[in-house]
């Protein structure tokens, strides 16, 4: 080949096989070359024995299913763009017009908001149900009922529900049970072990543990209901970036050492708290006296893990605009969504707004503030904590 621009696209230079490294190689492609239009032909994008199409998996993508089947204990794995994107491809799949999924009330907002807004609007009804008894969930069962939803524990007030009982529920009324696992990140339980159909997981928070990546997961443990998943998520077009992906393979190797550094400083931080005055509630499931605290050690007292993420409630004596001046006088805990990575994040919540008083009462008056402890040196968090609550 003499011409140039030719030579440069269709160079006869082919790398020796066998290269290994300790990072896995970063496949990129929309493209996918075959062989003969015999492969072409008999090309099978459901299949992971080969590749067809980069929305359907190149090496890179297929190795990082594959490490997060093996962290969450699943048979197959599906990657999408966001943990958000996640949620809505299973409901997506699994939900038709005349349907009906259920939602804990403490869930992550945008589950609800979804359901409320474009499910609603398909004629997909939706309810939300206290996590905290199950036996609520099963009166809200219903002929109708084809997904429940499931968080452990509720992502900002912590409650820690009994996961076996609610799966139990929504089983025997013929549901699907899909939990969204991002709190325990596979590390601190194994959701199937739970008996879940599908374990949902934003890599956004620790498997990517850099707040500098969106992707979320979709395991399972059955294959049928893996490609009725996966049949939605290739039609609505939900592939993940080849950089991205591999940024997750990176951060995976250092993601127990990670959530348990966290996890060690978060419980630090939430007992230091217990004993302040401003402070009426911890609400960290690990600690004695939190909604669910018996349920958290029934599922992680043998990993004794705990996600590094815990709300505290203000005594109502601190209006919220004192309480929002506590969190901007924080200097090391930025003001931020999102959790696992780096940096400690400090968000105040009005729960109220966000619940139906009508599924659980939320007990507390005072502003609920959530604290995502990342790695800095837990001393210098404790002293940016105290010196914001004495600004208070
Ligand atoms: C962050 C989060 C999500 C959504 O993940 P994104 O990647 O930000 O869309 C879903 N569920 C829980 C519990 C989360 O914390």
């Amino acid at each position: 080949m003499h011409d140039i621009p030719t030579g440069l696209i269709h160079h006869p230079y082919a790398a020796p096989a066998g290269f290994s490294a300790p990072q896995p190689g970063v496949f990129k492609a929309s493209t996918v070359i075959f062989p003969s239009t015999a492969a072409m032909r008999a090309r099978d994008w459901k299949s992971r024995a080969g590749y067809t199409y980069g929305l359907h998996g190149t090496p890179t993508t297929f190795m990082l299913e594959e490490r997060l089947c093996t962290l969450e204990g699943g048979l197959q794995c599906l990657l999408v763009p966001s943990g958000l994107a996640a949620i809505a491809n299973v409901g997506l799949a699994l939900l038709r017009t005349g349907d009906e999924v259920l939602i804990p009330d403490n869930a992550y907002g945008p589950n609800k908001a979804l359901a409320a807004s474009e499910l609603a609007a398909w004629g997909i009804a939706h309810a939300c149900y206290d996590p905290m008894n199950p036996a609520d969930l099963r009166a809200r069962m219903t002929p109708r009922t084809r997904l429940v939803w499931m968080e452990v524990p509720g992502s900002v007030t912590m409650e820690f529900p009994d996961l076996r009982a609610l799966v139990d529920a929504a089983h025997a009324g013929g549901a699907v049970a899909a939990l969204d696992n991002t709190w325990g990140a596979g590390i601190a339980f194994c959701p199937f072990d739970f008996g879940v159909d599908i374990s949902v997981h934003a890599l956004t928070k620790y498997p990517s543990g850099g707040g500098d990546v969106l992707m979320g997961s979709i395991i399972t443990r059955d294959e049928a209901l893996h490609l009725r998943i996966k049949g939605t998520h290739m039609r609505l077009g939900l592939g993940v970036g080849a950089n991205d992906a591999e940024a997750v393979l990176r951060a995976l190797p250092s993601l127990d050492l990670r959530y348990r550094a966290q996890d060690r400083a978060a419980r630090h931080l939430a007992r230091w708290l217990r004993s302040r005055g401003e402070i009426v509630a911890v609400l960290h499931p690990a600690l004695d006296g939190a909604p669910g605290h018996a349920h958290w050690r029934d599922a992680c007292g043998t990993a004794d893990a705990a996600a590094g993420l815990f709300s505290v409630v203000f005594h109502e004596r601190h209006a919220p605009a004192d309480v929002d001046r506590f969190c901007d006088s924080l200097r090391l805990f930025k003001l931020g969504y999102s959790w696992g990575g780096p940096i400690s994040l400090v968000v105040p919540y009005d729960v109220p707004s966000m619940r139906h008083a009508d599924v659980a009462a939320w007990p507390h008056r005072g502003t609920l503030v959530r604290f995502s402890v990342g790695l800095e040196a837990v001393e210098d968090l404790q002293a940016d904590l105290d010196a914001a609550l004495a600004a208070l």
